[in-house]
Protein backbone atom coordinates (compact mmCIF):
# COMPACT_ATOMS: atom_id res chain seq x y z
CA UNK A 1 0.00 0.00 0.00
CA UNK A 2 1.15 3.77 -0.25
CA UNK A 3 3.57 5.07 2.21
CA UNK A 4 0.68 6.93 4.01
CA UNK A 5 -1.63 4.76 3.85
CA UNK A 6 0.48 2.13 6.07
CA UNK A 7 1.73 4.18 8.57
CA UNK A 8 -2.30 4.90 9.25
CA UNK A 9 -3.13 1.67 9.57
CA UNK A 10 0.15 0.57 11.62
CA UNK A 11 -1.41 1.67 14.79
CA UNK A 12 -4.80 -0.34 14.62
CA UNK A 13 -2.90 -3.64 12.76
CA UNK A 14 0.28 -3.35 15.81
CA UNK A 15 -1.16 -1.69 18.66
CA UNK A 16 2.41 -1.86 19.77
CA UNK A 17 2.66 0.67 16.51
CA UNK A 18 5.51 -1.06 15.69
CA UNK A 19 5.88 -3.25 12.49
CA UNK A 20 7.26 -6.70 13.03
CA UNK A 21 10.71 -7.76 11.68
CA UNK A 22 10.50 -11.04 9.51
CA UNK A 23 8.27 -13.51 10.80
CA UNK A 24 7.81 -12.00 14.26
CA UNK A 25 4.89 -9.47 15.71
CA UNK A 26 1.12 -9.51 16.97
CA UNK A 27 -0.76 -11.87 14.55
CA UNK A 28 -3.41 -8.80 12.38
CA UNK A 29 -6.79 -9.65 13.52
CA UNK A 30 -9.71 -11.07 10.80
CA UNK A 31 -10.64 -8.13 8.82
CA UNK A 32 -12.69 -9.41 6.18
CA UNK A 33 -15.46 -12.40 6.28
CA UNK A 34 -14.02 -13.92 3.55
CA UNK A 35 -10.69 -13.49 4.44
CA UNK A 36 -8.91 -17.14 6.26
CA UNK A 37 -5.92 -16.79 7.95
CA UNK A 38 -3.03 -18.46 5.70
CA UNK A 39 -2.11 -20.76 8.85
CA UNK A 40 -6.16 -22.58 7.98
CA UNK A 41 -4.34 -23.64 4.28
CA UNK A 42 -4.37 -27.38 4.65
CA UNK A 43 -2.18 -30.15 3.18
CA UNK A 44 -4.53 -31.04 0.87
CA UNK A 45 -5.10 -27.69 -0.57
CA UNK A 46 -1.42 -26.96 -0.91
CA UNK A 47 -0.81 -30.22 -2.58
CA UNK A 48 -1.47 -29.10 -6.08
CA UNK A 49 0.15 -25.72 -6.05
CA UNK A 50 3.05 -25.68 -8.32
CA UNK A 51 3.23 -21.64 -9.14
CA UNK A 52 3.41 -18.83 -6.95
CA UNK A 53 2.64 -15.83 -8.63
CA UNK A 54 2.79 -12.40 -6.88
CA UNK A 55 2.44 -8.63 -7.14
CA UNK A 56 5.45 -6.63 -6.21
CA UNK A 57 4.61 -3.32 -4.64
CA UNK A 58 3.46 -4.01 -1.12
CA UNK A 59 3.24 -7.53 -1.72
CA UNK A 60 6.42 -8.09 -1.10
CA UNK A 61 7.86 -5.14 -0.76
CA UNK A 62 7.33 -3.55 2.70
CA UNK A 63 7.96 0.79 3.40
CA UNK A 64 9.32 -0.01 -0.74
CA UNK A 65 11.77 -2.22 0.57
CA UNK A 66 12.26 -5.78 -0.57
CA UNK A 67 12.80 -7.11 2.60
CA UNK A 68 15.34 -9.79 2.76
CA UNK A 69 13.00 -11.92 4.21
CA UNK A 70 10.63 -12.04 0.83
CA UNK A 71 13.71 -12.36 -1.31
CA UNK A 72 14.98 -15.20 0.74
CA UNK A 73 11.29 -16.70 0.48
CA UNK A 74 11.37 -16.84 -3.23
CA UNK A 75 14.31 -18.18 -3.27
CA UNK A 76 13.53 -20.79 -1.17
CA UNK A 77 10.34 -21.56 -3.66
CA UNK A 78 12.31 -21.91 -6.29
CA UNK A 79 14.86 -24.51 -4.61
CA UNK A 80 11.82 -26.41 -3.73
CA UNK A 81 10.70 -26.49 -7.58
CA UNK A 82 7.91 -23.62 -7.52
CA UNK A 83 7.74 -21.83 -10.07
CA UNK A 84 7.85 -18.29 -8.77
CA UNK A 85 6.40 -15.62 -11.22
CA UNK A 86 5.69 -11.27 -10.19
CA UNK A 87 3.00 -10.11 -11.62
CA UNK A 88 3.17 -6.44 -11.83
CA UNK A 89 2.32 -2.82 -13.13
CA UNK A 90 5.94 -1.59 -12.94
CA UNK A 91 7.54 -1.05 -15.94
CA UNK A 92 9.07 -3.36 -19.00
CA UNK A 93 12.27 -1.72 -17.62
CA UNK A 94 12.37 -3.38 -14.13
CA UNK A 95 11.08 -6.93 -15.77
CA UNK A 96 13.99 -6.86 -17.32
CA UNK A 97 15.90 -7.26 -14.37
CA UNK A 98 13.91 -9.00 -12.63
CA UNK A 99 13.80 -11.43 -15.74
CA UNK A 100 17.27 -11.73 -15.27
CA UNK A 101 18.41 -11.30 -11.96
CA UNK A 102 15.49 -12.67 -9.46
CA UNK A 103 14.95 -16.51 -8.70
CA UNK A 104 11.62 -15.72 -11.27
CA UNK A 105 10.66 -18.23 -13.94
CA UNK A 106 8.78 -15.32 -15.64
CA UNK A 107 7.57 -11.83 -15.00
CA UNK A 108 4.25 -10.05 -16.11
CA UNK A 109 4.71 -6.33 -16.43
CA UNK A 110 2.58 -3.32 -17.22
CA UNK A 111 -0.24 -4.92 -15.95
CA UNK A 112 -0.84 -7.63 -18.36
CA UNK A 113 0.66 -6.01 -21.19
CA UNK A 114 4.24 -8.00 -21.71
CA UNK A 115 6.08 -10.95 -19.85
CA UNK A 116 9.50 -11.22 -19.69
CA UNK A 117 11.02 -14.40 -19.29
CA UNK A 118 14.38 -16.22 -20.01
CA UNK A 119 15.07 -18.99 -22.09
CA UNK A 120 18.43 -21.05 -22.74
CA UNK A 121 20.17 -17.41 -21.41
CA UNK A 122 18.11 -15.94 -23.63
CA UNK A 123 15.86 -12.88 -22.39
CA UNK A 124 12.24 -13.03 -24.27
CA UNK A 125 9.69 -11.05 -24.34
CA UNK A 126 5.81 -12.48 -24.53
CA UNK A 127 3.82 -9.22 -25.51
CA UNK A 128 0.19 -8.94 -25.21
CA UNK A 129 -1.71 -9.46 -28.71
CA UNK A 130 -4.08 -6.94 -28.35
CA UNK A 131 -1.26 -4.00 -27.04
CA UNK A 132 -2.05 -0.64 -28.76
CA UNK A 133 0.62 0.66 -31.48
CA UNK A 134 2.42 3.57 -31.16
CA UNK A 135 -0.39 5.45 -31.68
CA UNK A 136 -0.35 4.70 -27.85
CA UNK A 137 1.88 7.27 -26.60
CA UNK A 138 -0.07 10.19 -28.30
CA UNK A 139 -3.22 8.88 -26.19
CA UNK A 140 -1.37 8.51 -23.22
CA UNK A 141 0.26 11.65 -23.27
CA UNK A 142 -3.58 13.27 -23.48
CA UNK A 143 -4.78 11.10 -20.50
CA UNK A 144 -1.98 12.27 -18.83
CA UNK A 145 -1.84 16.36 -19.66
CA UNK A 146 -5.85 15.96 -18.88
CA UNK A 147 -4.79 13.35 -14.58
CA UNK A 148 -2.33 16.32 -13.89
CA UNK A 149 -4.57 19.36 -14.63
CA UNK A 150 -7.90 17.40 -13.34
CA UNK A 151 -6.45 16.02 -9.73
CA UNK A 152 -4.01 18.50 -7.96
CA UNK A 153 -0.56 17.13 -7.02
CA UNK A 154 -0.54 14.24 -9.10
CA UNK A 155 2.63 13.50 -11.41
CA UNK A 156 3.75 11.18 -13.53
CA UNK A 157 5.43 7.80 -11.50
CA UNK A 158 9.37 8.13 -12.16
CA UNK A 159 9.91 4.82 -13.26
CA UNK A 160 7.38 6.05 -16.46
CA UNK A 161 11.09 6.60 -19.00
CA UNK A 162 11.25 2.43 -19.44
CA UNK A 163 7.18 2.17 -19.66
CA UNK A 164 6.25 0.84 -23.28
CA UNK A 165 2.81 0.15 -23.20
CA UNK A 166 1.20 2.33 -20.39
CA UNK A 167 1.03 5.62 -18.08
CA UNK A 168 1.16 5.54 -14.22
CA UNK A 169 0.35 8.49 -12.26
CA UNK A 170 1.84 8.43 -8.94
CA UNK A 171 -0.53 9.06 -6.18
CA UNK A 172 1.42 7.29 -3.07
CA UNK A 173 4.72 6.27 -3.72
CA UNK A 174 6.25 9.52 -2.75
CA UNK A 175 5.04 12.51 -0.85
CA UNK A 176 2.59 14.14 -1.01
CA UNK A 177 0.23 11.01 -0.50
CA UNK A 178 -2.88 12.04 -1.95
CA UNK A 179 -5.47 9.17 -0.74
CA UNK A 180 -7.63 6.28 -2.48
CA UNK A 181 -10.26 9.04 -3.20
CA UNK A 182 -7.83 10.99 -5.67
CA UNK A 183 -6.74 7.53 -7.25
CA UNK A 184 -10.10 6.92 -8.19
CA UNK A 185 -10.45 10.39 -9.31
CA UNK A 186 -7.69 10.26 -11.63
CA UNK A 187 -8.75 6.93 -12.38
CA UNK A 188 -12.33 8.42 -13.36
CA UNK A 189 -10.66 10.45 -16.11
CA UNK A 190 -8.02 7.91 -17.26
CA UNK A 191 -11.64 5.67 -18.83
CA UNK A 192 -13.35 8.92 -19.38
CA UNK A 193 -11.11 8.98 -22.26
CA UNK A 194 -11.12 5.46 -23.28
CA UNK A 195 -8.12 3.50 -21.36
CA UNK A 196 -8.57 1.01 -19.49
CA UNK A 197 -7.56 2.04 -15.49
CA UNK A 198 -6.37 0.34 -12.31
CA UNK A 199 -5.06 1.51 -8.70
CA UNK A 200 -2.23 -0.28 -7.23
CA UNK A 201 -1.38 0.55 -4.05
CA UNK A 202 1.03 3.44 -5.51
CA UNK A 203 0.41 3.99 -8.86
CA UNK A 204 -2.86 5.04 -11.16
CA UNK A 205 -2.22 2.99 -14.54
CA UNK A 206 -3.56 3.66 -17.41
CA UNK A 207 -3.78 1.50 -20.69
CA UNK A 208 -5.03 1.38 -24.27
CA UNK A 209 -5.38 -2.81 -24.70
CA UNK A 210 -7.61 -5.46 -23.82
CA UNK A 211 -5.79 -7.16 -21.24
CA UNK A 212 -5.73 -7.46 -17.26
CA UNK A 213 -2.95 -9.42 -14.63
CA UNK A 214 -5.03 -12.33 -15.45
CA UNK A 215 -5.69 -12.46 -18.99
CA UNK A 216 -2.20 -12.39 -19.90
CA UNK A 217 -0.66 -15.00 -17.27
CA UNK A 218 -3.29 -17.21 -18.75
CA UNK A 219 -2.41 -16.56 -22.39
CA UNK A 220 1.47 -16.68 -21.28
CA UNK A 221 1.36 -20.14 -19.38
CA UNK A 222 -1.19 -21.64 -22.23
CA UNK A 223 1.04 -20.17 -25.10
CA UNK A 224 4.67 -20.97 -23.79
CA UNK A 225 4.48 -23.15 -21.01
CA UNK A 226 1.67 -25.23 -22.55
CA UNK A 227 -0.27 -24.95 -19.22
CA UNK A 228 -4.05 -25.09 -20.11
CA UNK A 229 -5.24 -26.09 -16.64
CA UNK A 230 -3.29 -23.50 -14.43
CA UNK A 231 -6.38 -22.55 -11.89
CA UNK A 232 -5.66 -24.87 -9.03
CA UNK A 233 -1.94 -24.81 -9.59
CA UNK A 234 -1.47 -21.30 -8.19
CA UNK A 235 -0.88 -19.75 -5.15
CA UNK A 236 -1.40 -15.84 -5.67
CA UNK A 237 -0.32 -12.93 -3.68
CA UNK A 238 -1.56 -9.33 -3.71
CA UNK A 239 -2.72 -6.32 -1.50
CA UNK A 240 -4.72 -3.90 -3.89
CA UNK A 241 -7.64 -3.17 -5.95
CA UNK A 242 -5.52 -3.98 -9.10
CA UNK A 243 -5.41 -7.78 -8.16
CA UNK A 244 -8.85 -8.24 -7.84
CA UNK A 245 -9.32 -10.44 -11.00
CA UNK A 246 -6.80 -12.96 -9.49
CA UNK A 247 -8.91 -13.21 -6.46
CA UNK A 248 -11.40 -13.49 -8.09
CA UNK A 249 -10.21 -16.21 -10.50
CA UNK A 250 -7.73 -17.93 -8.02
CA UNK A 251 -9.07 -20.31 -5.22
CA UNK A 252 -5.56 -20.04 -3.69
CA UNK A 253 -5.16 -16.33 -2.98
CA UNK A 254 -3.75 -14.78 -0.40
CA UNK A 255 -3.85 -11.11 0.72
CA UNK A 256 -1.55 -9.62 2.63
CA UNK A 257 -2.79 -7.86 5.87
CA UNK A 258 -1.78 -3.99 4.42
CA UNK A 259 -5.00 -5.17 2.19
CA UNK A 260 -7.39 -4.39 4.50
CA UNK A 261 -7.66 -0.23 3.71
CA UNK A 262 -8.59 -1.76 0.12
CA UNK A 263 -11.41 -3.79 1.77
CA UNK A 264 -14.46 -2.26 1.04
CA UNK A 265 -13.00 -0.94 -2.60
CA UNK A 266 -12.71 -5.19 -3.72
CA UNK A 267 -15.83 -6.99 -4.41
CA UNK A 268 -13.68 -10.48 -4.97
CA UNK A 269 -11.62 -10.57 -1.68
CA UNK A 270 -8.60 -13.23 -1.31
CA UNK A 271 -9.32 -16.69 0.29
CA UNK A 272 -6.18 -15.88 2.47
CA UNK A 273 -4.71 -13.56 4.49
CA UNK A 274 -1.40 -13.49 5.70
CA UNK A 275 -0.79 -12.64 9.26
CA UNK A 276 1.41 -9.67 8.59
CA UNK A 277 2.21 -6.43 6.13
CA UNK A 278 3.92 -6.23 2.86
CA UNK A 279 6.83 -8.89 2.54
CA UNK A 280 6.68 -10.21 6.01
CA UNK A 281 3.19 -11.75 5.52
CA UNK A 282 4.47 -12.79 2.18
CA UNK A 283 7.21 -14.34 3.57
CA UNK A 284 5.45 -15.65 6.73
CA UNK A 285 2.93 -17.83 4.48
CA UNK A 286 5.53 -18.96 2.24
CA UNK A 287 7.21 -20.95 5.07
CA UNK A 288 3.59 -22.06 5.90
CA UNK A 289 3.25 -23.33 2.55
CA UNK A 290 6.50 -24.98 2.69
CA UNK A 291 5.92 -26.27 5.62
CA UNK A 292 2.92 -28.21 4.18
CA UNK A 293 4.84 -29.25 0.74
CA UNK A 294 8.33 -28.93 1.01
CA UNK A 295 9.44 -29.87 -2.53
CA UNK A 296 7.48 -29.82 -5.94
CA UNK A 297 10.27 -31.13 -8.06
MG1 LIG B 1 0.57 -3.86 -4.88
Amino acid sequence: MGRRSARDTEKEIYPGGEAPSCGKGPKLARKGKFMIPIEQLTKEQAAGIRYILTDIDDTITTEGKLPACAYTAMWRLHDAGYKVIPVTGRSCGWCDLIAREWPAAAVVGENGAVVYYMENGHLKVFTHPSVAGDEVHKKLEDVKEACLKGVPGTRVAKDQFSRVYDLAIDFAEEPPYLGLDAAEKIKDICVSMGAQAKVSSIHVNAWFGDYNKLSMTKLFMETVWGETEIRDKILWFGDSPNDEPMFAYFPNSCGVANIKPFVDRIQHLPTFVAPYEGGEGFAAAIDHLLKLQPHVK
